[in-house]
């Protein structure tokens, strides 16, 4: 399975790390022809106004949109899932916009009050999963074909799905608990054996070709 990881700005590393222990074929992506062939693209934390101005002068807004609209599985945390949004309630700033939520900024407050917490995600098993909030943004609101994966304990949307696409508020990459990417890569396979039969190949291959000759 081979995995593209976003490696502008931000925990790509990580990212990386835990995709190969997981036994997956890691790679960084830092242009379009990098995006070739990939089965999934993790777009780490970081900071998103960096993450999408860097992706802006790489080109690669375009083609990463292109694949999210034929299927391809997308893994976005922290800045990576404001890059996913649709919008950006408090910014005005433009984004990806392959997803259906609508996302705020460093809703928590400032560096200082970043914290872990043991968040229940059903999707997970019944063991809560150790989320590192790192100046992380929350979920506002969610279009009715996006599934919410996890909520804080007053309610606050962190985690949601959209087809194949995840956004998590928290950084898992910083944890020893794999399973948020196993999750992501059990999307991918079942991708891969047809069972979501969502997955348009022949599309994917007229869309890099295109973006190849222009
Ligand atoms: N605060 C950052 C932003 O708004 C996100 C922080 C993170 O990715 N840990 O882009």
């Amino acid at each position: 399975m081979k995995i593209g990881v976003l490696a502008l700005q931000g925990s790509f590393i990580e990212h990386i790390s835990v995709m190969r222990q997981l036994g997956a074929e890691a790679s960084p992506v830092r242009l379009p022809n990098q995006l070739d062939s990939l089965d999934g693209l993790v777009i780490p934390g970081g900071e998103s106004t960096a993450i999408f101005n860097l992706m802006q002068s790489f080109s690669l807004i375009q083609p990463i949109r292109e694949l999210a609209k034929v299927g391809l599985p997308i893994l976005g945390t922290c800045a990576g899932m404001i890059c996913l949004a649709k919008k950006v309630s408090d910014h005005d700033m433009e984004t990806l916009a392959v997803m259906d939520i609508v996302v705020k900024r460093n809703a928590f407050g400032r560096q200082i009050d970043s914290f872990e917490t043991a968040l229940p995600i059903p999707a997970l098993g019944d063991k809560p999963f150790p989320a590192i909030f790192i100046r992380a943004p929350i979920i506002e609101s969610v279009d009715s074909q996006v599934a919410i994966l996890a909520r804080l304990t007053n309610g606050t949307v962190v985690a949601a799905k959209q087809g194949n696409v995840i956004a998590a508020a928290f950084h898992p990459e910083l944890t020893d608990d794999l399973r948020l990417h196993s999750y992501f890569l059990s999307i991918i396979t079942k991708q891969l054996s047809g069972d979501l039969g969502d997955r348009d190949e022949q599309s994917r291959v007229k869309l890099r070709d295109s973006w190849r000759d222009s």
